[in-house]
């Protein structure tokens, strides 16, 4: 029924995933703690999953902590490390960070730490000679994400580690967009800390975890048992870490010719929206972004007014961070690259996924083209 263009959101568990989880929503029940046999089935089953997500980085399953998502991943990691560097006071991080990390930053800075937050170009692309001044002896950690979640840009983070690394200060990278998308091999790039999500890459809801590389001390967020090596007290939510580990095995497994198919439906739905609309802006695109990904502003329009119409009439998409959705404020991503007002209000995002077929980019033409159309000529000049 649905054009789902709104993957950036969430995404679609594959049929894998849920028959994979079935089991342990019911007959495998037993806590993976528990000293028996049954429990200790479950467990078996935990630790595979823990395999499977650490094959999908290259990283070894002891350096993965289970979470109940991205948002408690990035969470562990900022805060688990100034608690650990309590002597460090600095944060770097970037403009167009998710709230999970903006709005962090926003608290800890209320809470007394210096938070230095570089900028982007106008295709969103950081400025990493800011980034390589802004590190001072008192810099306890760099976060910044791998993809943007609103443009699809991606972050070198190759050379943000070489320049932490030179500094020898920690870095922690939000690839909560990337992984599943795009190769991401913790061994390519000195990253100490790196947070992933399942429901991002056709896993479940409820399950993401936080890559921690060897020698790398944090302190837990929470206090209880002893569950994923004192990190993460509380017992495991096993339904969707065994979902997310089918997930990570899947995208370990997902041949570039995905990518390489739904770039080219991407490229081609930006290329006819940009034929049939004269003031449509793809926003990011001189830069290297996520095949997935399209953000497009349409001048003077309204972003909730093209999402409601849309919605209407069967196409699922989004302004900018669906949590953002709902507020008439231009995102703080596009924002902080400077896109003009005009263009930034009528920004949409449009995340495809591999269940999108060349016939869903062909109905999102024709209803975007309409809708836009129908707009222009009713709404008013926006000042
Ligand atoms: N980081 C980025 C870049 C995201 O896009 C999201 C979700 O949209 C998150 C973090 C938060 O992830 P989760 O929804 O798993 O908490």
């Amino acid at each position: 029924m649905w054009i789902y263009l709104d993957n950036n959101a969430t995404t679609r568990p594959l049929d894998s995933v849920v028959e994979a989880m079935r089991p342990f929503l019911g007959d495998q029940y037993a806590n993976p703690s528990s000293f028996h046999k049954f429990g200790q089935d479950v467990r078996c089953a935990v630790e595979r999953a823990r395999e499977q997500v650490a094959a999908l980085i290259g990283a070894d399953p002891k350096e993965i902590i289970f979470t109940s998502g991205g948002t408690e991943a990035i969470n562990l990691a900022i805060q688990g490390t100034l608690a650990a560097l309590p002597t460090r006071r600095r944060l770097i991080t970037s403009a167009i960070e998710h709230s999970a990390v903006h709005r962090l930053a926003a608290r800890l800075a209320r809470e007394g730490y210096d938070i230095d937050e570089i900028g982007v170009d106008r295709d969103g692309r950081l400025n990493l000679a800011e980034l390589e001044d802004k590190i001072t002896d008192d810099t306890a950690l760099i976060s910044v994400m791998h993809a943007n979640n609103e443009t699809g840009v991606v972050f070198d983070v190759r050379r943000i580690c070489e320049i932490a690394e030179r500094h020898g200060i920690r870095v922690h990278i939000d690839a909560v967009q990337s992984v599943g998308k795009i190769p991401v091999a913790v061994d390519d790039f000195p990253v100490h800390l790196l947070s992933l999500s399942a429901h991002k890459m056709h896993g479940p809801k409820g399950a993401g975890a936080l890559y921690i590389r060897r020698r790398t001390r944090i302190a837990p967020l929470t206090t209880g048992g002893r569950q994923e090596r004192d990190l993460r007290p509380g017992t495991e939510n096993v339904p969707a870490i065994i979902g997310f580990g089918v997930a990570a095995e899947d995208a370990a497994n997902t041949s570039t010719e995905h990518i390489d198919r739904i770039r080219a439906l991407r490229d081609d739905l930006e290329a006819r929206v940009k034929a049939a609309i004269p003031i449509t802006h793809v926003i990011g695109a001189a830069a290297d972004r996520l095949c997935n990904t399209s953000n497009i502003g349409f001048e003077r329009l309204q972003a909730e007014a093209i999402l409601i119409l849309l919605s209407e009439r069967g196409l699922c998409a989004s302004a900018g961070a669906a949590c953002s959705s709902g507020s008439l404020e231009p995102s703080h991503v596009l924002r902080a690259m400077g896109i003009d007002p005009v263009v930034a209000h009528g920004a949409i995002r449009l995340s495809l996924s591999r269940f999108t077929t060349p016939a869903d980019i062909d109905r999102t033409v024709e209803v975007l083209t309409e809708v836009v159309k129908r707009l222009s000529a009713t709404m008013p000049a926006h000042s």
